[in-house]
């Protein structure tokens, strides 16, 4: 039933209330039924028993459920125009068959959520594998077909995304990167074996290398049965050449003899620079004398023609020495030494001479194998195993003491050797280049500790030709004087090395004097008989040697040699010294002689430094400037 309220026009109180009624009968709530296919009853609302918290339920949300022996039934009420309520609506159902029926929806829900889930997990992967998997593992598999030993390959992924090609790009980086890292050990690592294996002057292999190559192939002459012979060369004064030369010449020339090395034993033999001017050449199946000869011959064939170098033709030879596998040695290092013995051996009969190894070469020649590997281990650490000793010289005029000698000893661990020893050693091996290059500079330094206390003192150092005339000499005489405050350097100079190169000669000692350094003329009176090079050179000072001292007291001709040679140098305005002067006997006539200065253990023996200036201090206090 629906209630309208009726007004007229004027706007006023309602005229009335117009009402509208339906009845529901049982047929039509049937046909109700049916159309919403739910079975539902109408009642009144007393005919139902409600408790007292559904009738609420009812007043406040016109609804109330009420479950009853498992069967649940749900109202609905609605209410005539009053507001009172009129009639009910039930659905009633089993409370089981509800449950089931929630079960079962849930169950669906759950079943399609699932089966959305599993789809969308499907599109994600398939999304990732497409984005992301994919062009990872392709990069995996570009990755591993680059070979981690060789990384020039470079990557490449046929994926736009932007993450992707940024990776790509670094990884190729990366892999630039290593590939010139890697360049640059492999380089290193080739520099590093040429050096250790070859002669960076004239590419020939080196020691070490040349050891190495002998040691292989006596081991296989050993299975074999057969013999190797081992050939040692040195080039017959070479130093003298490289240093009258100079090095950049001396090099040329080394790398010309290479090359004729080459020329004659390339491809069968192992031949090598062994260090300087020395080479090695070792042939296999020389089976007797004559073939080792034969050999020998062509080895010294290399120089049978000049070398041409620049504008100049050097003639050159050589000394060789060889020892044979398995007679004079069966390991590498004891035939390379005998060879070398055996070399030495033919240097000191001549020159371009060849001598095979004998058991019986001289054991001074090992000794001087020895030395010479000695010292140049010596020099090659830094020179401190040298000491200068010192040795005065004095004035006899003011009984004063203001000039030394400076003589080289070499400390080594099992004893102090001598100068005599090895200075011929160090003079063939040209190791007294880099021996005097320190003595200068020893001398520099030591000089200025003179000065420094008040004593300047002149030192004559030893020069022998080599070093003369090396292109280094004047330079560094002038750096090590002008370190010296007032001490100053003097050279002593044998005879024969003046006559060298009368000319060059003469040029270096124009430079020494303008550098104020002074020229003494050593060992005097054993050599050469032509003096006219004594005014030619402008000579300062002789030295008469000390081998006449000795005859003096005894022998009436060493006394007149003496005071011959000291007449003669006073005409020629020459200072002369007397060295070796070890008694009064001497000392007095020397004197008498008017000879200028005494040099000899009459005096002092030659002391290290420190012991060298308590005995200058205490000598000089004694015999005051005038
Ligand atoms: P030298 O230049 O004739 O030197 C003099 C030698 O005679 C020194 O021998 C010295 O110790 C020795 N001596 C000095 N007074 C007497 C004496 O009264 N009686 C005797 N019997 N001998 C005396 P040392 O020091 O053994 O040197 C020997 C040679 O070695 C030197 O002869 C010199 O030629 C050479 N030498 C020494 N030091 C050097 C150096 O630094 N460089 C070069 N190139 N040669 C040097
Ligand atoms: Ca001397
Ligand atoms: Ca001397």
């Amino acid at each position: 039933m629906s209630a309208y309220p009726i007004t007229d026009t004027s706007g006023g109180n309602a005229a009335g209330t117009l009402i509208l009624g339906r009845v529901i009968d049982d047929e039509e709530i049937e046909v109700m039924t049916e159309g919403a296919g739910v079975n539902f009853t109408v009642t009144g609302i007393d005919r139902v028993p409600f408790s007292t918290s559904e009738l609420e339920s009812l007043n406040t949300s016109k609804r109330a459920l009420v479950i009853d022996g498992g069967v649940a039934t749900a109202y609905s009420s609605f209410d005539d125009i009053f507001g009172d309520t009129a009639l009910m609506v039930s659905v009633q159902d089993s409370s089981r068959a509800l449950y089931m029926r929630g079960v079962l929806l849930i169950t669906v829900i759950i079943i399609l959520a699932a089966l959305g889930c599993g789809l969308a997990l499907i599109l994600v992967l398939n999304l990732l594998g497409k984005i992301i998997l994919r062009p990872l593992t392709g990069l995996v598999t570009e990755l591993e077909g680059i070979n981690h030993e060789r990384v020039d390959g470079r990557v490449t992924v046929n994926e736009s995304s932007l993450e992707m090609s940024n990776l790509t790009n670094a990884i190729n980086s990366m892999l630039n990167h290593i590939e010139d890292e890697q360049e640059q050990i492999r380089k290193k690592n080739e520099s590093l074996y040429k050096s250790a294996h070859f002669d960076a002057l004239t590419g020939l292999s080196n020691r070490t290398s040349a050891t190495e190559d002998l040691e292989e192939t006596v081991k296989i002459a050993q299975t074999g049965g057969y013999n190797v012979t081992v050939y040692y060369m040195d080039i017959d004064r070479f130093k003298f050449i490289n240093d009258i030369l100079g090095h950049r010449l001396g090099n040329e020339l080394m790398q010309m003899i290479a090359e004729r090395l080459q020329n004659t034993f390339g491809g069968e033999s192992i031949y090598a620079r062994m260090h300087g001017d020395e080479f090695l050449v070792c042939v296999e199946h020389l089976e007797d004398k004559a073939d080792r000869q034969e050999c020998a011959s062509r080895i010294m064939d290399l120089f049978a023609a000049p070398f041409q170098l620049r504008d100049r033709k050097i003639e050159v030879s050589a000394s060789v020495g060889s020892a044979l596998y398995p007679g004079d040695g069966l390991d590498a290092d004891t035939l390379i030494k005998n060879a070398e013995i055996a070399m030495y051996q033919a240097k000191e009969s001549g020159t371009g001479l060849y001598i095979a190894y004998k058991k019986d070469l001289h054991d001074a020649l090992q000794r001087k194998v020895r030395i010479e590997n000695q010292l140049r281990t010596s020099i090659h650490n830094g020179c401190r195993e040298f000491l200068a000793y010192f040795q005065p010289k004095l004035s006899v005029e003011t009984g004063r003491i203001e000039q030394c000698e400076a003589l080289i000893r070499w400390n080594l661990p099992e004893g102090m050797i001598f100068p005599d020893e090895f200075i011929p050693q160090a003079e063939e091996s040209g190791l007294i280049v880099p021996m005097t290059w320190w003595m200068i500079d020893e001398c520099g330094r030591q000089g200025r500790r003179f000065s420094d206390r008040g004593m300047p003192m002149s030192i004559a150092i030893n020069i022998p030709a080599q070093v003369l005339l090396h292109e280094e000499f004047t330079e560094r005489i002038a750096a090590a004087q002008a370190a010296m405050g007032g001490s100053n350097l003097e050279i002593e100079i044998v005879e024969r090395t003046l006559l060298d190169d009368i000319d060059m000669v003469g040029a270096v000692f124009k430079t020494l004097h303008e550098g104020g350094v002074e020229i003494s003329v050593d060992d005097f009176g054993t050599g050469y008989s032509s003096l006219s090079y004594l005014n030619k050179l402008s000579i300062d000072r002789i030295k008469i040697d000390r081998s006449f001292m000795r005859g003096l007291e005894a022998s009436e001709d060493d006394r007149s040699i003496v005071r011959a040679i000291v007449a003669m140098a006073k005409s020629l305005g020459i200072i002369v010294t007397a060295e070796g002067v070890e008694d009064q006997f001497q000392y007095n006539f020397l004197r008498g002689m008017d000879c200028d200065e005494i040099q000899g253990y009459y005096i002092s023996r030659p002391v290290e430094a420190d012991q060298y200036i308590n005995f200058i201090n205490e000598w000089n206090e004694h015999n005051p400037q005038d």
